[in-house]
């Protein structure tokens, strides 16, 4: 489905991506977890054009991605970044009819309709429709824009810490409401014990770079997360999934 090659991208203060490459299969969940700076939200701003690569390639469905129009890609991959500014003040109902914007419906198509009606309610938020959205709390925001990427009805789903701002009860509905869609999905997740439930496959990032990649048992490890995020921890498998969860210890040597 998404299949990128040595990708390099430069910011002009020389930080950057170096050589990432990254195969995803159709209908997996992909977790990029690494230390803040590592180059998640690069990654995804690459594969969501928001920046444009200045080496490899990224093939999505068996086609370059610079050869598709920005409507044609806007087809396939829905994205929840992490900016919340909003230039104009647009009702929620408005942001997330922005959903449907490249399938160049009618306002009257009931399917168009339908599908805005779908993602209002998947995500819970069709009290707020009348809302500005300026004026929502930033949990409140970033539910609307999932409900936006949801009425897009892409096969692929790109999310940036989809559940910063949101408490956990939202948190698990979130990624419980993004994993039952079924979509091919890459999100950027903070959080290892949500990634450990959620994802199929992790990729670890540090200053760039990709280091580590693999299943979750792979991947959250002592070592792992000693090495990278430079906490010591335990890990002992969730009592109902049997997937690693992660307990932070504190570091006894001085106390
Ligand atoms: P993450 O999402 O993993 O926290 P980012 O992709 O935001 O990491 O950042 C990766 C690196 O690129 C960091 O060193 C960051 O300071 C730098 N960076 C991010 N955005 C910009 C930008 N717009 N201009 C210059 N450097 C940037
Ligand atoms: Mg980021």
């Amino acid at each position: 489905m998404i299949e990128v090659k040595n990708l390099d991208y430069t910011y002009p203060c020389g930080h950057g991506l170096k050589k990432l490459s990254i195969t995803i299969r159709s209908g997996e969940f992909i977790g990029l977890i690494g230390p803040n700076g590592s180059g998640k939200s690069t990654f995804l701003k690459n594969l969501y054009r928001e920046l444009e690569p200045d080496e490899g390639s990224i093939v999505l469905a068996q086609k370059e991605l610079s050869t598709y129009s920005y409507r044609e890609s806007a087809l396939l991959m829905g994205v929840l970044s992490q900016h919340h500014e909003c230039a104009y003040d647009y009702t929620v109902y408005e942001m997330v009819e922005m959903g449907r914007t490249p399938y160049r419906e009618s306002s009257h198509d009931p399917v168009r309709n339908a599908k805005i009606e779908f993602a209002l309610k998947q995500v819970g938020i069709e009290s707020l429709c009348e809302k500005s959205f300026s004026a929502l709390s930033g949990g409140e925001k970033q539910r609307v824009l999932l409900a936006r990427a949801i009425a897009q009805d892409t096969p692929i789903l790109l999310l940036d810490e989809p559940t910063n701002h949101l408490d956990i009860y939202y948190q698990i509905q979130v990624f419980q409401l993004v994993k039952s869609l079924g979509k091919t999905v890459i999100a950027a997740i903070h959080d290892l014990n949500i990634a450990s439930m959620y994802c199929d496959r992790l990729y670890v990032m540090n200053e760039g770079k990709i280091i580590q990649e693999g299943s979750v048992e792979e991947v959250i490890t002592q070592e792992m997360i000693q090495k990278i995020f430079h906490v010591p921890s335990l890990i002992v498998p969730h009592p109902q999934t049997k997937k690693p969860a992660v307990i932070y210890l504190e570091e006894r040597e001085n106390v």
